[in-house]
C-alpha cells in the first residue's frame, strides 16, 4: 500500500468515516506507520517524518466522560514581571500590560498609560493568556508532500522554507515578473514591513481584506471630510448619539476605546443613545430606543431627518454656509423628496418616530453626533447611506465640536515621525488589476482598500498570474464570501497558484491548502509600533513587544520577510540590512524623547506608549489658522478660496481655505470644505459608467426591490468574544460562544411553522443590478437551527460569523478528547491542556451543540459599485423548515 493510501486509510479508521458523529470507533494506529496522524503528533514530528491533517482530525478517538480539574491554584502576582504591549484579538489593540510567572503569560490587564482604553480591556483581551500555550499550535515549518489540501505533510527546518522562498521570488524577479508574487493578509498590524518586502521586490500586489470590512465608511468619511478613515465621537461629552448599524458594544474599531466613553456619556452626562439596527444586537438592546429599518434603508431614514431639520430651522445655518460646499437653499431642493413619509414606505420606521429623533438630536446641537458601522454601509448603496448620516452632523454643526462628531488626525504611524531604517525602497509606481482592479476606481483612492473578495476571481478567470502566494493571518476559506467554493477551489488548483506559504499560528484552513505552512508567533510574542485614532485627540503610539519569546520553531511573519530578503541578495537585500524586527522598530523610534529612560526605545518598552504633548488637540482641526510659514509661497484660488502651495514634487497642494478672511486649515478635500456635493465621487463613478451627480442620493438596493413574501435578507453579525477566525480556537472564548442559531421573527416564523430548535433550511440567490455575477440564481443551501424571537426585522434572518470551523483544534471544532491517538507529545514543546482534553462539553458527543455554522460558505460576492465594498447584508435567502 502507498505510503497516502495508508495514511487516507489510517485517517478514515481514526474519524470513523461513515458512522454518526456520536459514535465511538476505536481502532488501532500502527505505530510504526510512516505517517503520523493528528495535531498533536505534530509536537513530536522528526525531520523529514510526515503528517496527515484534515478536517474533524482533532476529533478524539474515544468519546471520553468530562473529568474534574483540579483546583487552580492563585498565582502570586507579586512575583510577576510586568511588560506592557498591544493587544490583537481584535483590531481595537488595546494597550495592555502582560503578568509572566516562570516565563508563561499568566494574566492581562489594560496598561493605564493608553489613551484610549486604560485599564479596561474586553473578554477576548483576556482570553490572549490562552494564545501562547495553545497545545494545537504550528510549532515548525511543514512542507507538503500529498496533493494540495490532502492534508499531508513534512516537518522541514527554516534554512529549507527560506531558501525555497527565496528561490521561488527570486525565478519571478529573474524573469521579470515581481507582480506574479502576492502577499494577501488578514489582520496583520506589520504592513509597514510587508510594503516594504514588495517595494524592494517591486511587486505591487498586496492583498488586504477592507473591502469586506470598511471600506464604503472609510470611503464615505474621506468623500465628506477628506480624511480619517475612522470618525472619533466625543461620546463622553455628547448629548444624543444617533447610531445607525453599528454594534460598538460587542464589536467595534474602537470596541472598548468608544464604549467606555458612551457609557460615561449616558450615565454621567444624561446623553440618549437611538440605535437603528435590523437585528436587536447588544447594543440596540443597551439604547434608549432600538428602531429595525429594512436593510439598506438606513441612507434613506437619515435623508428624511436631514429634510426634518431644515423644514424645522434646526440647523446650523452658519456651518453650512461658511463650512460646507453646498448652500442651504440648494441643500433644501435636494432633500425635497426626501420626506418622512416617503422614508416610511422606503424603511418601515414610522414618520412621526424620524421627525421626533431628528428634532431630538438637532435640539442637542453642537453635543450630538450621528454614526454609522457596517450595518449602514455593508450594502449595494453602503457608501450613500453613510454620507447621508454623515451629513446630519454638518446640519447639526456638531463637527469638531466637544460632544459632537469628531474625526483625528495622525492616526498611522507616520514615517516622518516614527522613520525606518535607510535606505528604503522606493514606492512602487506600478498597478495591477488583483490589487487595483480598474471597475471599481474608489477602492484605492484615498487608501489602499483593494477588493479582496474577487482576489480569486480574478485569478480563476486569469485577470492575474501568480507564481507565488503568500498569506498571513488569512482566513478566507472561512471568513469570506463563497469561501468554501471559490476560495478553495482557486486555493486548491496548482495552475492557478503554484506556490502557496502560510504563515499562521494554528492548523487553519487556509493553511490546509498552502504547499509551506510557516509557524507565526503570537502578537504576544512579537513586535511593532501600533496606533488607533485617540478618544483624547491627541496621536499616540504605543509598542508592542513580546511578553514572552515565540516557542519552538515559531518566528514572527515581518522576521521571515527580513531573512527572505536577505537571502534574495541583491536590491531586495540592501533594504533589510538590519537584524531583525526588534532593530527595526529600534530604529523606528529614535526620535521619541527618551523620558526616564537611556532612549526613546526603552521608554516605550518601559511604559508601552508615547503621547507626544506638543502635538495640538486635533478636535475641530479644520478651523486651524494656517501659519505664517505654511501660507509663504502660497497661492489662493480666487473663485474658491482655496489656498495651494507647491509640494515635494513640485506640484500645486491644496493646504487651506480663507473662511470669514481666516487663512484656515479647512477639511482635506478637493474644496477645503465638508463636501455635500462630492466631484470626487461623480468623477470616478462616470469613469466606470456610474451615474451619480456627486450628492448622496439614497439608491435602493436592486436585489431588495419587490422582494416576494417568501425571500428574506440575510444578515451575519459578531459576537463580543469572537473575532471572525481568530478566536475559535481559544477555549475560554468558544466555550462562552460556540453556538450560531439562525435568528428569526416570531411573527415569521409562526407563519412557516418554524420554532426554536427546529433544523431549518437556508437557500441563498446571487445578486442583482450592477455587481459581481449579478443573475439573482440560487447560489447554495445550508441547514441551520432555528432560534426565534422578536428581536429581528420580520425579513430579516441573521446568525453569527466567526464559527462553524473545521480546522483549528478542539476548541474550534468542539472536539473532546486527547491531543492525538498518534504518538505521545514532546512536553518541552508545547505541554497538553488538559481542559481540552476533558472540558470541551460543548462536544456533540457529549450532547453539546457542537461548533456551530459557517453561513459564508452560502453568502455571494457581491463588490458595491464604484468603491467594491462587499456587500454583506444584501443576501436574499428563502428558509424552509427541514
Ligand atoms: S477590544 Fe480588542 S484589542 Fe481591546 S482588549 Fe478586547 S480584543 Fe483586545
Amino acid at each position: 500500500m502507498s505510503r497516502r493510501k495508508q495514511a487516507r486509510r489510517s485517517a478514515s479508521r481514526k474519524r470513523g468515516c461513515g458512522s454518526s458523529p456520536s459514535s465511538s470507533p476505536s481502532f488501532e494506529v500502527d505505530r510504526r506507520d510512516f505517517v503520523k496522524i493528528g495535531i498533536g503528533a505534530l509536537a513530536s514530528l522528526g525531520l523529514g517524518e510526515t503528517i496527515l491533517l484534515a478536517p474533524g482530525e482533532t476529533a478524539a478517538a474515544e468519546t471520553k466522560p468530562v473529568q474534574q480539574v483540579a483546583p487552580k491554584t492563585p498565582h502570586d502576582y507579586a512575583r510577576a514581571k510586568r511588560t506592557p504591549s498591544v493587544c490583537l484579538n481584535c483590531s481595537t489593540v488595546c494597550g495592555i500590560v502582560g503578568y509572566v510567572i516562570d516565563g508563561r503569560v499568566v494574566k492581562l490587564a489594560g496598561n493605564p498609560a493608553d489613551p484610549n482604553n486604560g485599564q479596561t480591556i474586553c473578554a477576548k483581551g483576556q482570553s490572549g493568556v490562552s494564545i501562547n500555550v495553545y497545545p494545537e499550535r504550528l510549532v515548525y515549518p511543514l512542507r507538503r508532500v500529498g496533493r494540495r489540501g490532502e492534508g499531508l505533510w513534512k516537518r522541514v527546518g527554516w534554512d529549507e522554507a527560506y531558501a525555497e522562498l527565496a528561490e521561488r521570488i527570486g525565478k519571478c524577479l529573474g524573469e521579470g515578473v515581481p507582480e506574479q508574487v502576492a502577499i494577501h493578509y488578514g489582520r496583520s498590524r506589520i504592513s509597514d514591513v510587508i510594503e516594504r518586502f514588495m517595494n524592494a521586490i517591486g511587486s505591487p500586489v498586496i492583498l488586504n481584506h477592507r473591502a469586506l470590512c470598511s471600506l464604503n465608511k472609510r470611503a464615505a468619511n474621506y468623500a465628506s471630510i477628506g480624511d480619517a478613515d475612522w470618525e472619533t465621537v466625543d461620546a463622553e461629552r455628547t448629548k444624543y448619539l444617533l447610531n445607525f448599524g453599528s454594534n460598538f458594544y460587542e464589536a467595534h474599531q474602537g470596541h472598548i476605546h468608544f464604549l467606555k466613553r458612551v457609557i460615561r456619556g449616558r450615565f454621567d452626562n444624561g446623553a440618549k443613545l437611538v440605535t437603528f439596527d435590523v437585528r436587536l444586537s447588544n447594543t440596540a438592546g443597551r439604547s434608549d430606543e432600538w428602531l429595525a429599518p429594512f436593510p439598506g434603508t438606513e441612507g434613506a431614514v437619515a435623508l428624511a431627518m436631514a429634510r426634518t431639520m431644515i423644514d424645522a430651522g434646526e440647523f446650523d445655518a452658519e456651518f453650512l454656509t461658511k463650512w460646507t460646499n453646498y448652500r442651504p437653499d440648494q441643500l433644501k431642493r435636494f432633500l425635497k423628496p426626501y420626506t418622512p413619509a416617503w422614508a416610511e414606505r422606503t424603511s418601515g420606521v414610522a414618520a412621526r418616530d424620524i421627525e421626533r429623533i431628528a428634532l431630538e438630536f438637532a435640539r442637542c446641537r453642537p453635543a450630538c453626533a450621528a454614526f454609522t458601522n457596517r450595518g449602514s454601509h455593508a450594502h449595494y448603496n453602503g457608501l450613500n447611506n453613510d454620507r447621508a448620516v454623515i451629513l446630519l452632523n454638518a446640519l447639526a454643526g456638531s463637527i469638531g465640536q466637544p460632544g459632537g462628531y469628531c474625526y483625528g488626525e495622525g492616526e498611522r504611524i507616520d514615517p516622518l515621525h516614527f522613520p525606518p531604517p535607510e535606505p528604503s525602497p522606493p514606492k512602487l509606481k506600478t498597478r495591477t488589476d488583483l490589487e487595483d482592479p480598474p471597475e471599481y476606481p474608489l477602492a484605492n483612492l484615498w487608501q489602499k482598500m483593494k477588493v479582496g473578495e474577487l482576489a480569486y476571481d480574478y485569478l480563476q478567470r486569469k485577470r492575474a498570474l501568480l507564481q507565488v502566494y503568500l498569506t498571513y493571518t488569512l482566513g478566507s476559506p472561512t471568513t469570506w464570501p463563497e469561501g468554501r467554493s471559490l476560495a478553495v477551489a482557486v486555493l486548491k488548483d496548482e495552475r492557478l497558484i503554484p506556490f502557496h506559504a502560510c504563515s499562521d499560528v494554528v492548523y487553519s484552513e487556509t493553511a490546509h491548502y498552502a504547499d509551506l505552512i510557516l509557524p507565526d508567533a503570537t502578537y504576544l510574542e512579537r513586535w511593532g509600533l501600533d496606533t488607533r485614532n485617540s478618544y483624547e485627540f491627541r496621536p499616540y503610539v504605543a509598542l508592542r513587544q513580546p511578553l514572552t519569546p515565540p516557542p519552538a520553531e515559531c518566528v514572527s511573519f515581518a522576521d521571515v520577510l527580513i531573512q527572505v530578503a536577505r537571502r534574495l541578495g541583491g536590491d531586495a537585500a540592501k533594504y533589510f540590512s538590519f537584524e531583525d524586527h526588534e532593530e527595526y522598530v529600534r530604529h523606528q523610534c529614535r526620535n521619541v524623547p527618551p523620558g526616564d529612560c537611556a532612549d526613546g526605545f526603552e521608554y516605550l518598552k518601559k511604559h508601552g506608549v508615547w503621547i507626544d504633548p506638543r502635538r495640538p488637540l486635533s478636535r475641530g482641526a479644520f478651523a486651524r489658522p494656517l501659519t505664517r510659514a505654511q501660507l509663504e509661497d502660497a497661492k489662493t484660488d480666487d473663485a474658491t478660496g482655496v489656498i495651494s502651495r507647491a509640494g515635494a514634487n513640485g506640484k500645486a497642494e491644496p493646504i487651506g481655505v480663507w473662511v470669514d478672511g481666516q487663512a484656515l486649515q479647512g477639511f482635506k478635500t478637493p474644496s477645503r470644505k465638508f463636501e455635500i456635493l462630492s466631484s470626487t465621487v461623480a468623477e470616478q463613478s462616470a469613469k466606470v459608467g456610474v451615474e451619480d451627480d456627486g450628492l448622496p442620493h439614497y439608491v435602493p438596493v436592486p436585489a431588495h426591490e419587490n422582494l416576494p413574501a417568501d425571500r428574506f435578507v440575510l444578515t451575519t453579525f459578531k459576537w463580543n468574544v469572537h473575532t471572525q477566525a481568530r478566536t475559535a480556537p481559544q477555549k475560554y472564548l468558544s466555550e462562552i460562544v460556540h453556538d450560531n442559531p439562525l435568528w428569526i421573527n416570531a411573527a415569521t416564523a409562526r407563519r412557516l411553522g418554524i420554532r426554536s430548535g427546529d433544523l431549518v433550511e437556508v437557500t441563498t440567490y446571487r445578486p442583482k443590478g450592477n455587481t459581481y455575477r449579478a443573475t439573482g440564481e440560487k447560489l447554495g443551501s445550508a441547514r441551520i437551527r432555528a432560534f426565534v424571537t422578536e428581536g429581528i426585522h420580520p425579513r430579516v434572518l441573521a446568525a453569527s460569523n466567526s464559527l462553524g470551523q473545521l480546522f483549528g483544534g478542539r476548541a474550534a471544532t468542539a472536539t473532546n478528547g486527547p491531543r492525538s491517538a498518534g504518538p505521545g507529545y514532546d512536553e518541552q514543546l508545547v505541554a497538553e491542556d488538559p481542559e481540552l482534553e476533558s472540558l470541551v462539553w460543548w462536544d456533540r458527543r457529549e450532547h453539546g451543540r457542537g461548533a456551530g455554522y459557517n453561513l459564508n460558505a452560502i453568502l455571494p460576492i457581491q463588490p458595491a459599485p464604484v468603491t467594491g465594498m462587499q456587500c454583506w447584508f444584501d443576501t436574499v435567502c428563502s428558509v424552509r423548515k427541514v
